[in-house]
């Protein structure tokens, strides 16, 4: 089903490479063999501190990437080894309010998506007030 319940509480899908993860040391053509590669990737600057501040305001946090299947403890072992508080990962895009990902046409400049996160105007909110979800 492609909706949710209206709430203030936010599912907040963020991606996870280039968006949380600064993978520029992974060498992504030794993951198959070496999943372990993934650890090499470092927090970017912010996000760690956001990622908390979005947690703690009590809307569901859910890491997604576009990895491989096999990625998914790898990642989760990545994610808690830097702290980052979250409800689930996916291995794949699905429903959520807002999603906050580096590939999208906005980018992700991670000051910029706090303070869009506190508009009125956020992606959604408008649609959610109306009735639509
Ligand atoms: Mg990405």
């Amino acid at each position: 089903m492609n909706a949710l319940p209206l709430g203030k509480k936010l599912t907040i899908a963020i991606d996870v490479d280039g968006t949380v993860a600064d993978c520029s040391q992974i060498d992504f053509k030794r993951v198959d063999s070496n999943p372990r590669e993934l650890m090499k990737a470092m927090p970017i600057k912010g996000a760690l501190e956001a990622v908390k501040r979005l947690h703690k305001k009590g809307h569901t946090i859910v890491f997604y990437s576009s990895r491989n299947y096999k990625s998914n403890k790898i990642t989760e072992a990545w994610l808690r080894k830097y702290g980052f508080p979250f409800h689930h990962i996916e291995m794949e895009k699905f429903v959520a309010h807002v999603y906050i990902d580096d590939r999208a046409i906005n980018g992700c400049d991670w000051n910029r998506v706090m303070k869009e996160m506190s508009k009125p105007s956020l992606p959604g909110k408008l649609a959610r007030k109306k009735g639509m979800v």
